[in-house]
């Protein structure tokens, strides 16, 4: 790790008796905590703490912070992901009084505002998704496809049909899919895409039969591309006895222009820290509300927030529901925000959301397709994929070209999903870039094509400009470091 005296960590400026707080007067009875606690809590040895002073703490955390890459300092491309602006009114109004310091055990006459934000969300989501209600209980995206699919298992087994054991999800879905499918009990089984990177029609109905629960399906999927043949997969699945599942975390390509509930689909989850501006750096906190069909209502999580005579209630008495999944009111400062958000664009901002989404991603995927293999060669929804495999034959690999991104202050787009596609970077604009960020991107991807003909060290070698170069990611990944350690 290279670091200059101002980035050094604290522990390496400590000097016994500098100390960066001042208490206040103790106004209590003091004790002796060696007397007070237990002999096995009594600590033995000085904590190994650093002494520094309050400006050198401040440097410390400022320079920690300087380090992350964040959608606030940089382009953040990262496919599938929808790294947006988050809008800062967002914030504002999570932290009203009424929205911030409110108990999560309050009675409900008391906490009227937030149910009536939670229940106007809802309907906006239904507005949106084209489904009958909404819960917002689930706290991410992958929680709520196994809400969905718990409720989908829930729904069979009400109707005496406990053979349904298979949940169809096609090759091109979020890795989510198939995983969320097993955790709800199913047996989760591929189904192929064809040449043009969409589901395999010939192929869906040969896996489906009186065994299948559902289809799980991701559209647009993987590839950023919308599922022509939707609606014949409904028929199919229906024929069969089966549910329809859409997995709608990148509900940014279509909102406003197509529901998945006028489609046929019984279940959808929205993802509010992606589509809605829910900010989701570092892993969260996160919102997957659920929206479904009438026939699915009986098995929503409970409580089920009801509209009664102008006011609002938690409503238990609810015998099939699938029970709780996440205690209180969900993720509630994701859902402020994410209303917040509905609420200053509009119906008619919201579509123009999607519309530029889409126009930013095939923007920047026909200025870059001559120089990177383009698979798919139809217009894409809100993301695209290529391949870096003409590069790779130069002994450059994609892993190199993310990397090389890197010294140029851009986070790296997704790469090596899906993995149908070889050498591939996945890239999502989203529609709050300017097309000049979008230009200034491409222009250096193209360079790093160009560097990949004529001087492929430097790509390979890449990043020579951050704080730490290559990590060994699976060991980071497998046995992390999370303490500070002495070089
Ligand atoms: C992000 C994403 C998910 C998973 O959402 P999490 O909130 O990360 O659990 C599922 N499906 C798709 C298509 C996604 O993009």
């Amino acid at each position: 790790m290279k670091t200059t005296k101002d980035q050094a960590l604290i522990f390496e400026l400590s000097e016994p008796g500098r100390i960066s707080y001042s208490l206040p007067e103790l106004d209590v009875p003091d004790v002796d905590l060696d007397e007070w606690l237990p002999e096995e809590f009594n600590r033995k040895n000085e904590p190994e703490l650093p002494e520094v002073s309050e400006l050198q703490l401040m440097r410390h955390y400022t320079a920690l912070s300087k380090r992350n890459h964040g959608v606030d300092s940089g382009f953040y491309p990262l496919g599938s992901c929808t790294m947006k602006y988050n809008p800062k009114i967002n914030e504002d109004v999570a932290r009203y009084p009424g929205f911030a310091f409110i108990h999560p055990l309050q009675e409900e006459e008391t906490v009227q505002g937030a149910l009536e934000m939670m229940y106007n969300l809802q309907q906006n989501l239904v507005a949106v998704t084209g489904m009958d209600e909404v819960t917002l209980q689930p706290a991410a995206g992958a929680h709520g496809e196994w809400t969905g699919l718990m409720m989908i298992r829930a729904y069979h087994e009400a109707n005496g049909d406990y053979n349904r054991t298979k949940v169809i999800v096609p090759d091109s879905a979020h890795g989510t899919n198939p995983a969320s499918a097993t955790v709800a009990g199913f047996e989760a089984v591929t189904v192929k895409s064809n040449e043009k990177g969409l589901v395999d029609l010939e192929d869906l109905k040969r896996v489906v039969d009186g065994d299948t629960a559902a289809l799980m399906l991701t559209n647009p999927n993987t590839l950023g591309l919308f599922e022509e043949q939707i609606t014949e997969m409904a028929e199919i699945i229906h024929n069969a006895g089966g549910k329809l599942y859409y997995d709608g975390a990148n509900m940014n390509a279509i909102m406003g222009a197509a529901r998945p509930g006028d489609m046929g689909f019984d279940v959808v989850h929205l993802n509010l820290h992606k589509t809605f501006t829910g900010p989701h750096g570092g892993g969260g906190p996160g919102s997957g509300p659920v929206g479904v069909k009438a026939d699915l209502i009986p098995y929503l999580p409970k409580p089920v927030l009801v509209k009664e005579d102008g006011a609002y209630r938690f409503e238990y008495d609810r015998p099939q529901s699938i029970g709780r999944v996440k205690p209180y009111y969900g993720n509630f400062g994701i859902n402020v925000r994410a209303y917040t958000y509905i609420r200053t664009m509009g119906p008619e901002g919201l579509k123009q959301v999607s519309e530029n989404a889409v126009l930013n991603a095939n923007y920047m995927m026909r200025r870059l397709e001559g120089a990177f293999v383009l698979p798919y060669k139809q217009h894409c929804k809100h993301e695209f994929v290529i391949s870096g495999k003409n590069q790779k034959k130069l002994g450059v690999r994609t892993l190199d070209m993310a990397k090389r991104l890197l010294d140029f202050g851009y986070h790296p787009p997704t790469i090596y999903f899906p993995i149908n596609v070889e050498e591939c970077m996945m890239i999502e604009p989203t529609e709050t870039e300017s097309k000049e960020t979008l230009d200034e991107f491409c222009d250096r991807l193209l360079q790093i094509a160009k560097e990949v003909e004529d001087n492929p060290e430097i790509v390979q070698e890449a990043p020579h400009t951050t704080v730490i170069g290559r990590l060994d990611e699976t060991t980071a990944a497998r046995k992390p470091i999370l303490r500070y350690q002495k070089a």
